[in-house]
């Protein structure tokens, strides 16, 4: 059994026999949206107690057939990953930092009682779907192909008292131009009613628990005339910890002399690949970055006092989003003058040409594809 688990999982390859023609995928690559359309191909690869990781495939992409009393359904016992794939000017296949997300899949697997998979081949599963579908990779700066891999539990039956003993690892790809509208800014809602994630919960891991009891402060911020809702602490409803399913940092100064900062790991907030990518970009191009604690009172003050200039919201999938006014229970405020700053701008654009090789990779956070 352990020599089976050292083995390296291979996938089987079966190529689809109705692709989407070449004119009609053209047209879809024209405007592609977010996550609406999906790519020929899907992986998918089984556990079992007894085989370990196993039966490993590329595969036209289509439904799934599972019981009703699979434990996924009831349970929730789910956790999912995102990252892009890149099409740079040179015609290089490239994604970006997948090593980062493959390890926290893996922590995610620990804290969700799940089996992790190697590192190796969350990788290799992501190489072959991207190199098998290279053809649904949209060009241009800002666009890219989304990769969602993906586990649940499949184990059929209600037992609650562990967790599953079968799961199916997916990853699918959606071909995706930029998210949120270049040049504006978002506003967002302080929410105080909900909390996204208490000490010791699951708030560190990318479950999709964690969005299903998301949705109705999402809601709650729109029906308050928001785009976005940030979370605060479970405890207090006072530190900052995210912005829906982005980070947030914030910018102090203007010119030479901005600095950002980035609320810590406390542990309920989601540790994002962007927001580590930043902390170490920003200093390289002379702004201080730090991880700290900010509290409502005190981000309200600094922008009233003209100190904290610009935020703004970090993630895979839209990168970064200026955020330009916060409202909450007891009133709101604008940040510098509600418009996209200059150090957003300049960080965004910094890490876009990183992406895109555009900019030298001095971190080596590109990744060819083979
Ligand atoms: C995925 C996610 C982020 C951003 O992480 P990236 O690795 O930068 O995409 C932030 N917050 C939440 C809740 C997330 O799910």
């Amino acid at each position: 059994m352990t020599e089976s688990l050292a083995h390296e999982i291979d996938f089987e390859i079966h190529p689809s026999q109705t692709p989407v023609p070449a004119a009609e995928r053209a047209r879809i690559l024209e405007a592609p949206g977010f996550g609406q359309v999906f790519t020929d191909h899907m992986i998918t690869l089984r556990w079992t107690e007894q085989r370990g990781w196993h039966d490993g495939k590329l595969e036209p992409y289509g439904p799934f057939t599972l019981d009703p009393a699979t434990a996924v359904f009831h349970y929730g016992q789910e956790l999912f990953e995102g990252l892009k794939a890149y099409r740079q000017d040179s015609g290089s296949i490239v994604m970006f930092r997948p090593r980062a997300n493959a390890a926290r899949f893996n922590a995610g697997c620990r804290r969700m009682a799940m089996p992790e998979l190697p590192e190796e081949t969350f990788i290799r599963a992501l190489e072959l779907l991207v190199t098998q579908d290279r053809e649904w990779i949209p060009d241009g700066e800002g666009n890219s192909l989304y990769l969602r891999p993906f586990m649940i539990a499949t184990a059929r039956g209600l037992g609650v008292n562990h967790p599953s003993s079968e799961y199916m690892f997916c990853a699918i790809a959606s071909p995706a131009a930029s998210y949120f509208g270049a040049g504006k800014t978002v506003k967002v809602w302080l929410s105080e009613d909900y909390t996204r994630a208490a000490p010791g919960g699951t708030g560190a891991v990318k479950c999709g628990g964690n969005y299903a009891a998301a949705f109705v402060a999402q809601q709650q911020a729109v029906d308050k005339g928001c785009d976005q809702v940030v979370w605060l602490d479970a405890a207090e409803h006072e530190w900052v910890e995210e912005m829906g399913g982005m980070n947030l940092y914030f910018v102090y100064g203007s010119g030479d002399s901005a600095r950002v900062l980035t609320p810590a790991l406390s542990g309920s907030l989601l540790p994002g690949i962007t927001r580590d990518s930043l902390l170490r970009l920003a200093p390289t191009l002379g702004i201080p970055a730090e991880e700290g604690r900010l509290s409502v009172t005190a981000w309200r003050d600094a922008c009233a006092a003209g100190e904290l200039t610009e935020v703004f919201a970090c993630g895979t999938a839209a990168v970064i989003t200026p955020v330009g006014a916060v409202d909450g229970a007891s009133g709101g405020w604008t940040i510098g003058d509600g418009t996209p700053g200059a150090v957003t701008q300049r960080l965004k654009s910094e890490l876009i040409g990183i992406q895109y090789g555009h900019q030298p990779d001095p971190f080596g956070w590109v990744y060819k594809v083979a």
